[in-house]
């Protein structure tokens, strides 16, 4: 398609299609590596799953409550030594600015925490990674309370995700552009391109999809039928409250199962309130239920977990969100960062993270895939991208809900 007045054409290597952790980490790693490249977002960065999440970096302890470590907490151990360099302004990406809302993830249990459980936390390959708490140095929640239990911390730092999406897409905003309607076309040789805007059109090596959800739609109109994606549904639940702890841990039930009973991460809204956003087990189980039913479920399981705690004054909301990830078999989950080539369109990649944790490891995947196929080429035209919106930040479900 050649260029005229009313359609002006980008040039770059990659073009990455979705602004969440995904598509924002792989930009950053891109652009350092010298494949020149440029990112679209439909509305604002962050929106769907990263925004909703609860910010933590694991490495895969979380999976092992079972009682051993599994093949995806092998495959996620390598995260936080990535991101902890990152943080301290010396790794693959300088995130120095990003809040850390706890440097810290807890555990603990309503019941007994199975013997086998106790042993394995004690474990050689557990050394350093899980520490049980005196009770002198419990979390605020926790002070001062009848809780006869045990509670373990986990070196598992919480992130604040505004200021994540912030750290990641300002160095790059020259490259990020804003379009609602952006679509992959083919021209009449069968090329790929994208179309940004009627008078914008971007040619690429390499197209790479990162839109999460939005993944579904976009591999529909291209008729891709491989990778093909699965939805996992979450309810979360918000608790609006004016008790001054802030708390991020995971209660275990009192058999010992792969998931937690609940997770609770803690945030402060725009109107100065504190909140506890609620996931697990919850959440998972509270996406057959109505909203009222799974808020009734979350007042039980907080006044069970925590009886020395207050919640009648309280607010209360959901937010169904669904976690987008390739195929698996039943539904499973998925055991780290899936990149994969569209079946039949050779310049077309599709990527999910399925854990913000994994950012890193689906722009290493990426990364090495490029590699194999393209050599940085010829670029023009970035400045174009003046000409339309930049994208906004997403703001947190709990900034929307009341
Ligand atoms: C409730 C919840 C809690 C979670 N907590 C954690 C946690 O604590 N730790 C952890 O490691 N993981 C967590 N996860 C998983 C993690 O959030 C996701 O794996 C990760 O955020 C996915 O990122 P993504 O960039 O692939 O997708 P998304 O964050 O969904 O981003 C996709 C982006 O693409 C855009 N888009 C969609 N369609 C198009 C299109 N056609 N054109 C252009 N752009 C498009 C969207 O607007 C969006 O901005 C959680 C997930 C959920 C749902």
């Amino acid at each position: 398609m050649p260029e005229t007045p009313s359609n002006k054409i980008i040039e770059v290597d990659v073009a990455v299609i979705g602004g969440g952790i995904a598509g924002l980490w792989l930009l950053n790693r891109l652009r350092q590596s010298g494949y020149s490249s440029l990112l679209v977002e439909k509305s604002a960065l962050g929106s769907g799953q990263t925004i909703a999440s609860q910010g933590m970096i694991h490495g895969g302890l979380k999976y092992a409550l079972a009682g051993s470590l599994t093949g995806e907490s092998e495959a996620i151990k390598q995260m936080p030594g990535i991101w902890h360099d990152c943080l301290a302004g010396h790794g693959e990406i300088n995130l120095r600015q990003t809040r850390r809302l706890s440097e810290a993830f807890y555990l603990w249990s309503t019941g007994k925490v199975g013997s086998r459980l106790v042993s394995f936390f004690a474990s050689k390959s557990l050394r350093g990674r899980v520490n049980k708490v005196k009770p002198a140095d419990y979390p605020s929640a926790f002070a001062g309370s009848p809780y006869k239990g045990s509670l373990y911390r986990l070196q598992d730092v919480v992130l604040d995700i505004p200021s994540l999406l912030d750290g990641l897409s300002r160095p790059h905003m020259q490259a990020i552009t804003q379009s609602a309607d952006a679509s992959l076309q083919q021209d009449d040789e069968g090329k790929e391109l994208l179309r940004l805007s009627p008078g914008i059109t971007v040619r690429a090596q390499r197209y790479v999809i990162t839109a999460g959800e939005g993944a579904g739609a976009i591999l529909a109109d291209l008729h891709i039928t491989q990778p093909a994606m699965q939805l996992r549904p979450l309810k979360q639940v918000m608790v609006k409250h004016d008790l001054p702890h802030y708390l991020y841990g995971h209660c275990i039930g009192a058999q010992a199962s792969a998931s937690p009973r609940l997770t609770i991460s803690s945030h402060r809204c725009r109107d100065g309130k504190n909140l506890w956003y609620l996931g697990g087990d919850l959440a998972t189980e509270g996406v057959e239920m109505t909203d009222g039913q799974v808020i009734d479920l979350a007042r039980s399981e907080l006044a069970t977990i925590f009886p020395w705690l207050d919640f009648s004054g309280a607010s209360w909301a959901t937010h169904t969100v669904n976690r987008a990830e390739p195929r698996q078999e039943q539904l499973i989950k998925p055991d780290s960062a899936f990149v994969g080539n569209a079946a039949n369109r050779p310049g077309v990649i599709v990527a999910w993270p399925t854990k913000l944790t994994l950012a890193p490891d689906l722009a290493a995947r990426t990364l090495d895939t490029l590699r194999q196929q393209i050599e940085p080429g010829a670029t023009s035209g970035l400045q174009l991208l003046d000409e339309l919106p930049r994208p906004t930040i997403a703001v947190p479900p709990w900034d929307l809900a009341w």
